[in-house]
């Protein structure tokens, strides 16, 4: 590596690329708290937007149809304190190809163009992503972070569906599993908040925010995972179903003529804590809905914690023992109503939630939110990807 010019801090940049947005963070090389962050919406639109969080001051730049290109340059160009060392990329669909992350040449891009089938939405829009940064930053490495790799260990009877077995031999069928780098970083933080070897710790962690998955792991690594071949499978998530009877599409293009494509967007986008509450797909929309009295928000929230608990008495089927249940993302981290519903429903595993620590979502406990009498420790941790992808991403470059 060359030596930084004077007067800089060297940096790696995280980024998250979606089709019409770029999501950014910047990790000094020694420290782990962000440096900058950033997000650049509507891109191609004319009301594309650029913000930036620096110094605990946000900025909003109005960028009209502004590429992706467009936009890292121009949050670029607001860094020029930074001397970038490396980009890490979050990469949604690695398939059975990547078992952890990777520094990026041709050969890792054509590879996650093959998985694109896997994800059409997330993978070709993630490329988008290295191909800025790629013609932005020529010389620097880039590190692709795939939210499937940490599941890759999970054993064939959890990842196959009971299907005929040649759909996975020749169409690569079965169960990935996402949310990795949440699972995996989480993992890590509340092994050592319980004074234990990662390799020496098994949890079920719950990954709920907007999408949300259930995660078994044994000794360190992950075993089974609610999410399936795509992100729709399992829980009960902000607009998506989860799991539903197979049947479900067959009887509903019968009975109302909905098209195959048109079926498979209302599962995603229309339904979950959104469909059943005919109102949001805010879990604190909902929450607040509910205390005023509207039933339907209630029911969505009860079908949300039920579900999520019987996904996780599934899952402790995957584990020799367990060293605790930890809930991650942004309800799991700040709902303390969820938390309690969904402990009630998971009494008959001996899971005692105490209340002050609970509503205080474990801030003065160390992350602890059950009580002394539960047989099985339960807390809440922060997750943080972008700071999971900038340690991965280090640990390629350095
Ligand atoms: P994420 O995708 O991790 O950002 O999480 C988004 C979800 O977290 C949304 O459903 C939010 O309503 C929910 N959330 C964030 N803060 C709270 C809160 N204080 N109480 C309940 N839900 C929350």
């Amino acid at each position: 590596m060359n030596t930084p010019p004077s007067g800089t801090t060297e940096c790696v940049i995280v980024i998250n690329c979606g089709s019409s947005s770029l999501k950014f963070a910047v990790f000094p090389v020694t420290g782990e708290s962000v440096l900058v962050k950033g997000l650049a919406e509507r891109l191609g639109s004319p009301e594309a937007v650029l913000k930036i969080e620096r110094d605990g001051e946000t900025i909003s730049i109005q960028i009209p149809s502004a590429t992706h290109h467009d936009a890292l340059q121009a949050a670029v160009g607001r860094m020029s304190s930074l001397n970038p060392r490396g980009v890490g990329h979050r990469m949604v669909h690695g398939g059975e190809e990547f078992t952890g992350s990777v520094v990026i040449d041709d050969n890792v891009m054509a590879a996650v163009e093959r998985c694109s089938s896997l994800a059409p939405l997330h993978n070709p829009a993630n490329l988008v992503g290295v191909r800025t940064a790629r013609e932005l930053f020529p010389e620097l490495p880039q590190v692709a972070v795939f939210d499937t790799a940490f599941h890759q260990t999970l054993p064939r009877k959890a990842f196959l569906y009971a299907i005929p077995y040649s759909y996975y031999e020749e169409l690569k069928v079965r169960r990935y599993g996402f949310h990795g780098t949440s699972h995996h970083f989480v993992s890590l933080e509340t092994a050592r908040l319980l004074g234990k070897q990662p390799e020496q710790t098994s949890l079920i962690t719950m990954h709920l925010g907007n999408g949300g998955s259930a995660c078994a792991i044994q000794n360190g690594h992950s075993v089974d995972s609610t999410m399936g071949l795509t992100p729709s499978e399992g829980l009960v998530m902000g607009t998506r179903s989860g799991d539903v009877d197979p049947a479900l599409h067959q009887f509903l293009q019968d009975q109302t003529g909905m098209r195959l494509s048109e079926i498979t967007a209302m599962l995603n986008s229309q339904s979950g804590l959104l469909g059943i509450s005919g109102l949001s797909n805010d879990m604190r929309t909902l929450a607040e809905a509910a205390r005023n009295g509207h039933e339907r928000a209630a029911l969505a929230i009860e079908v949300f914690c039920y579900r999520l608990a019987k996904s996780v008495c599934g899952l402790v089927a995957a584990l020799d023992t367990i060293d605790a249940f930890v809930f991650t993302g942004g309800i799991g981290e700040n709902s303390a109503d969820v938390r309690a519903r969904t402990a009630a429903h998971l009494k008959i595993l001996g899971v005692d939630l105490d209340e002050n620590r609970n509503a205080c979502h474990g801030r003065n406990d160390g992350g602890w939110i059950s009580s002394d009498r539960s047989r099985v420790p339960c807390l809440v941790v922060p997750t943080n990807e972008e700071l999971m992808i900038a340690r991965e991403t280090l640990r390629l470059i350095y």
